[in-house]
């Protein structure tokens, strides 16, 4: 298997949540369900409607991928990552937009100019061989979200080595754009779950709010072992996992984890084993695990604590114990 199947198998086995499915289709339920792959990880849609969405909903899954996938390499992120002159639509400008925004709060914790970084690191679309401390040296400079703007539907950049990753949002932000699909269409029960990012609306066949759960972040780098951490029960939700057991490789010895920290140039590593974050949007909530995992625990809950309608749930190492912490309001979402 070559460097970016490996990576896309890793990523199809992603996923930070598990949707817990309950009882069993009847006969006169008008729940359908939409399943496949998309942008390298598994989709999983669930909702209640007279006709069949599932085009519908594949059609809107690939103009996004046509725009923000990093493994398709017409789409406009890759070609704005080639230099090619390239106008940006509505999903990029979104994504863009949005990306800056999680850049500024969170002091370029969070960064989509990580991606040379990622290369070099083997998490990304390319791969640069070797990593050595020069070759991270000459990628920090083109590592900031500042080198990058959007004006008039085209990007600028400072130096035209600086490449987008839009990974760290892209399946939170695919999520917010079904369920508006969904709604758009007259649905008013659903459950969308790409690659473990989740909307939830409404109630299941059985008229009970939706169950979730939040897995147990094990070191699986197949991401067959679903154990559970916690189930949470929502009828209105947008919430996103990141975690560190999945995607990640050993060399020389050295754990090296797709989570990158674009202000040191390296792979975190510390005792943050995955952030479950509930926001707003489902693209915010994936930015923002995102960047708690960049932080680690505590920088993690106190920046959260400072974000208006957001709230996570970290699991942490503790002495080969797992450990639970949640920001503030994380117990009254639930009540
Ligand atoms: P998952 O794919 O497990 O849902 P994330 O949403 O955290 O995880 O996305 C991780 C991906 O984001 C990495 O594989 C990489 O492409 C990109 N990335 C890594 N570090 C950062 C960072 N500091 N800021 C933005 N994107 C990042
Ligand atoms: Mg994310």
């Amino acid at each position: 298997m070559n460097k970016k199947m490996y990576s896309m198998a890793i990523c199809s086995a992603i996923a930070g949540l598990l949707l817990v499915m309950t009882g069993c289709d009847k006969s006169e339920s008008k729940y359908k369900m939409a399943e496949g792959k998309i942008f390298g990880t598994t989709y999983s849609i669930r909702y209640e409607a007279e006709e069949d969405l599932h085009e519908q909903i594949l059609q809107c899954l690939q103009e996004f991928d046509n725009s923000l996938s990093m493994f398709n390499e017409n789409s406009i992120i890759s070609r704005i990552n080639r230099n090619e002159d390239v106008e940006t639509d509505a999903y990029f400008e979104t994504m863009f937009e949005e990306a800056q925004h999680i850049s500024e709060l969170s002091q370029g914790a969070f960064d989509i100019t990580v991606a040379p970084l990622v290369n070099l690191w083997g998490f990304g679309f390319q791969n640069k061989g070797e990593v050595t401390q020069e070759k991270i040296d000459s990628l920090l400079p083109i590592t900031n979200f500042l080198g990058v703007t959007l004006s008039d539907h085209h990007i600028y950049k400072r130096d035209e080595r600086i490449m987008l990753d839009a990974s760290a949002l892209a399946k939170g932000y695919a999520c917010d754009i079904v369920a508006n699909k969904l709604a758009e269409a007259g649905c008013k029960n659903y459950l969308v779950d790409i690659g473990g990012e989740i909307v939830a609306q409404g109630v299941n066949q059985e008229g009970e709010k939706w169950k979730i759960g939040i897995t147990k972040p094990i070191d699986d780098p197949t991401g067959s072992v679903q154990e559970l951490e916690d189930i949470v029960r929502s009828g209105d939700i947008k919430m996103a996992t990141s975690g560190n057991y999945r995607n990640y490789y050993y060399k020389d010895g050295q754990r090296r984890s797709h989570t990158i920290d674009p202000r040191t140039g390296y792979p975190v590593h510390h005792n943050l084993l995955s952030a479950t974050v509930v926001a707003k949007s489902c693209m915010r909530a994936d930015a923002l695990a995102t960047t708690c995992m960049v932080m680690g625990e505590k920088e993690a809950l106190a920046f959260i604590d400072s974000i208006e309608d957001a709230e996570c749930y970290l699991i942490v190492a503790d002495n080969k114990e797992l450990k639970v912490l949640t920001s503030e309001g994380w117990v009254q979402l639930f009540e």
